[in-house]
This record gives structure tokens, sequence and C-alpha cells, in this order.
């Protein structure tokens, strides 16, 4: 569990076995909710009130973001890896990837095919290898990329409070890394060597990032490794606090769901549709103001149907391979397999045709 919780996983477990409708209905009368009120929520007695959490959700919604969607995409930089998560086909042992890291040169280029898609927000990623993804490196991609976009986030490696201060200077804004389990005995299963085996680290990375000055900082678990359950309880409790200690920040969450791979790892824990839908639901309703995104891992229809009631942000035209948007079009070598992979017009088309409006820059400080 998220370790400022001062609730055990089992007494978690314990309170949502003895949640009633009656407590559902008490907290869906509420203005501002507790950590309970979100429990009650996500309860299994919750299920028969997802028509109501729907109505609330949206009307939170539209209150803070309208209706507008934020579109971005990711940018792979390289996919080596020092790492050893069991799930993922970036790990060090996997052989079958064919691995790569992008020069400047081609980073252009892959940002030149993103802009030509409209997208002027950018999230960069890389796999967890510091010989190459040095600060000095992430800097240089961060001073190009950022005279062709207006927000630039980050997810790569966790980093020092003074890194980010220095990444933050180059031209980044956003930080988003995922805890991937909250439960410590299973982080230690799921990452069993290599810098990420080490839980606290990764735990705090957005708290160095929100002190460094990061704007927004993202959240999350991989939805599939252990019960999702106690996980979002924990991912609340992490927000939370958050949003106590880094006040000049947004908090993002995000709720990736496990998705096949290459390799052939396979979920103990799969989260369905329903449940991930009354997740988002619930999280929308107790975090009304905190921005919410949904990646090209879910299917078209969730994404369409998602962005009206709960999420504010989604990607459009993602390529999840360095080089994939021009470099290496041809070749796929993704960390997981893409659900939507509509082209960016027909995900703007899909938006404006539920009503809502395309937001391609809501942010930028070169003004
Ligand atoms: S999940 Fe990230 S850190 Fe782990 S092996 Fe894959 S790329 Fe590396």
């Amino acid at each position: 569990m998220f370790p400022q919780l001062k609730y055990t996983k089992e007494q978690i477990e314990a309170y949502f076995a003895q949640v009633t409708p009656e407590m559902v209905q008490t907290t869906l009368g509420r203005g501002k909710l507790s950590f309970f009120d979100l429990l009650n929520l996500i309860s299994p007695a919750a299920y028969p009130f997802m028509d109501a959490m729907r109505v609330r959700a949206q009307k939170a919604r539209r209150r803070y973001y309208g209706k507008t969607v934020s579109v971005y995409a990711p940018l792979y930089i390289g996919n080596t890896c020092v790492n050893s998560c069991r799930y993922c086909d970036f790990r060090i042992q996997h052989t079958g990837t064919v691995r790569r890291n992008l020069s400047l040169d081609e980073i252009r280029r892959e940002a030149e095919a993103i802009r030509a898609n409209g997208i002027d927000s950018l999230l960069v990623v890389a796999g967890e290898d510091p010989r190459v993804n040095t600060v000095e490196h992430l800097a240089e991609v961060g001073r190009l990329l950022k005279t062709m976009f207006s927000y630039l986030a980050l997810e790569v490696a966790p980093q020092t409070e003074d890194a980010y201060r220095a990444l933050f200077a180059a031209g980044y804004e956003g930080l988003t890394c995922f805890q991937e389990t909250y439960d410590q005995e299973r982080y230690k299963f799921f990452h069993p060597a290599g810098p990420k085996s080490n839980y606290e680290n990764r735990l705090w990375t957005q708290l160095r990032a929100g002190r460094a000055g990061f704007r927004t900082l993202g959240i999350a678990f991989l939805l599939g490794l252990v019960p999702w359950r106690t996980e979002a309880a924990s991912l609340a409790a992490h927000a939370w606090y958050l949003m106590k200690e880094c006040y000049q920040s947004k908090i993002q969450f995000a709720f990736p769901r496990f998705c096949p791979t290459e390799g052939g790892f396979q979920p103990e824990f799969p989260v369905d549709d329903r449940d991930l839908d009354l997740m988002m639901l619930a999280f929308r309703i107790a975090f009304p103001e905190c921005c919410m995104t949904v990646s090209t891992r879910e299917a078209p229809a969730f994404r369409d149907y998602i962005v009206q009631v709960a999420a504010d942000n989604m990607s459009a035209g993602s390529r999840v391979t360095p080089g994939g948007y021009a470099v290496l079009a041809d070749k796929d070598v993704a960390q997981f397999t893409l659900t939507d992979g509509r082209a960016p017009d027909d995900v703007y088309a899909a938006i404006r045709a539920n009503g809502q409006e395309v937001v391609f820059k809501n942010w930028d400080n070169r003004i």
C-alpha cells in the first residue's frame, strides 16, 4: 500500500466487503469526497449506481474541462533498458526485441511527423538506460523539441530533484511515472533487478519533480498485476498526498491496462471494461479538478465514451516504436500492443462527432 496510508491491505479489503448500497448513496449525496467515500464508489456495492455516477462524473468533468478533449502523442526516443520488469518486452533479458536509440536528427524527424498531425503536446518516452539517457542528453532533446511543441512531458527513469530542475529548465513541464504496483512485496517480485527494483525511489519521483517546478505530475498503477481495488485506494492516497505537498502542480491520473506483449506475459488480475469504467468515474467524482488521460491501449469505442464522462486528455495516432512515425514507420518494435490504431484525423473526427472540441494547445510558457 502507499506508505503514508494508515491502513493495511487487509483492512482496506475488509472495508470493501462491508460497503452497502446505502453507503454508496450517501457518498453520492456529498459534495467533497473523503478517502472512504472513494472506496465506497469503487466497491462492488457501487455497480448498481453506475448510471448516477456517470451523470455526476460528467457534470464534474464539464465544470472543469468543458466540452473539450486535449490531445497529445508519445515520442519514443529509445527502448534500451537496464531493468528486469517481468511484464515488459523492453527488459534487459528479453532478446526478442530490436533495440534502438534515436539520434537527435531522427528525433527531429519523428517530431516533425507528429507535428504534421497537428499535435502540440508531446510525451517523450524512453527505456531506463542511464548509459544513453543521461540528464544532459534528455535536456538536449528537450531544448530541441521545445522549439516545435508548446508542452513537453517526460516518461523516463526517475531522476533526482536537481536533475528535474535541469530538465524543467530545458523545457519539460510534465512528468509521468507509473508505480506499476503499490504492493511492496509484489513490486519486488515484478522488478527483481536494476534501478527500478528500488520501490521508494520510484514512489517519490513525482514529489521530487513537483519540488523542482514540474506543472503536471502523472501517477498510475499498471492494471492487471495485483487486485485493482486496493491499488486504486493507494493511488487515491498518493494523489491526495501530492496535492498537499506539491500544491502548485496538477495531478494527472492514468489507468493503463496491461496489454499483451510479444514476450507473452499474462496478467493474473485482468481488469474488465466495467471495472475500468467504474474506477474512472469514481476518480473523476472524487478528484473533479485533476487531469485524467486515456491511452491508445484502449479500444476506440471505450476511448470515445470515456472522454465524454471522465477523461479530459487522450493520445492520438500513437506509435510506441522508437522511430515509428517516420524513421522506421514500416517496422513495429512496440512495448505493448496498441488497441486504438486510428489515424489522428479519425480520432479528432470522433471527438467532434460527439459534440466536443479538440484542444491541441492548452498551455504555452513561451508566450
Ligand atoms: S517497464 Fe520500463 S523500466 Fe521496465 S523493462 Fe520496460 S521499459 Fe524498462
